[in-house]
């Protein structure tokens, strides 16, 4: 499975609901489901045996709700929820994932723990929520809103990626004005076809 990638880690687990003003989806229907986001979120880090799925799928969705709901609250200027909050906080501090030494090289860095887990997604949510507030945006996307952090150069970002919602929307662009153009010319009795039509399909 291939999850979207914001290029944040905590942003990335909020993107886990999909199309949530139009059908909510689940996409971490179980712990298998968790654990290949997991290694796609954190392709340097080993999950460790040790490491109870169960229990980490029952936490990680609260506190994905939590970090949403900060999240678009900033989006829209409105106040953060104590609850939000104090889950976030209570969250971000636990322990982290282990960074360790070896004599000549570093060791896979490694989690053991739900709460290592919880800990690291915490503390880049609020990372994000630190971030300069207008760079906390809505996907324009038709049926999207998907929120994400623009750190482009110029803060010019408009998509939550471009290969789903930029694609989507320059793909109807093109065909709208292809369509105008075809008109126009059809209008003017001519017959002369205007361009290609060949658009992509986005996923
Ligand atoms: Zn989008």
């Amino acid at each position: 499975m291939r999850f979207l990638r914001s290029g944040r880690p905590s942003l990335d687990l909020a993107w886990t609901v999909r199309f949530r003003n139009v059908w909510p989806t689940e996409l971490l229907v179980d712990t298998g489901a968790l654990h290949d986001w997991l290694q796609e979120t954190y392709s340097n880090v080993v999950f460790e045996d040790s490491l109870d799925f169960s229990e980490l799928l029952d936490r990680i969705r609260p506190l994905r709700e939590a970090l949403y709901g900060l999240v678009m609250a900033t989006t829209r200027g409105d106040s953060w929820l104590e609850d939000d909050l104090l889950l976030v906080n209570d969250a971000a501090r636990g322990s982290r994932f282990v960074h360790a030494l070896d004599l000549m090289t570093m060791r896979p860095v490694r989690a053991a723990t739900a709460e290592q887990v919880l800990a690291e997604l915490a503390v880049d949510a609020i990372d994000v929520l630190n971030a300069d507030r207008t760079r906390l945006k809505n996907c324009q996307g038709p049926l999207c809103a998907l929120p994400f952090l623009d750190e482009s150069r110029g803060a010019t970002r408009r998509w939550c990626a471009t290969q789903r919602c930029g694609n989507r929307v320059n793909t109807k662009a093109y065909r709208d004005r292809s369509r105008r153009e075809k008109q126009s010319a059809s209008d003017a009795g001519s017959s002369e076809i205007t361009g290609p039509v060949s658009p992509t399909t986005a996923s």
